[in-house]
């Protein structure tokens, strides 16, 4: 997917231009699954307002970016996952793997997460 593409994809989603699974949704964000699931819950939060990376997001509006962590919270509660656990993440940049660049959390949960977060293989 080329970074051109990949601008326009959330905001697509976002507009209800493109179908996605929305699961909730706030004045400022929209929380859906993600088509490629990696975890038995596996849901996306990003801002409606776009920003390239959260240290951006953070940076320009730290009150969105709470909003972002409290929908993550309110997506986990809807999910029954609040007491087994869950892990919020932001991909940044190419050496973590993000690939669009409409700043989002993953919010993942629901069964036993690996610990690989380090170097890949
Ligand atoms: P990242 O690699 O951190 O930038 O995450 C992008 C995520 O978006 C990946 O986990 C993809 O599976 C997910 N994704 C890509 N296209 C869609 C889509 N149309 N609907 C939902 N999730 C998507």
């Amino acid at each position: 997917m080329g970074e051109s593409d990949a601008e326009t994809l959330f905001e697509r989603i976002i507009a209800r231009e493109i179908p996605a699974e929305i699961v909730h949704e706030t004045e400022g964000t929209l929380a859906f699954r993600d088509i490629n699931p990696q975890a038995a819950t596996h849901v996306l939060v990003v801002p409606k307002k776009r920003y390239r990376n959260v240290a951006e997001l953070a940076a320009a509006d730290p009150e969105l970016l709470a909003e972002v962590i409290g929908a993550a919270a309110k997506v986990a509660e809807l999910e029954g996952i609040t007491q087994s656990g869950y892990r919020v993440v932001f991909n940044t940049e190419l050496d973590a793997g993000q690939s669009v660049f409409h700043v989002h959390a993953h919010v993942l949960g629901g069964e036993q997460l690996g610990l690989s977060f380090g170097r890949a293989g």
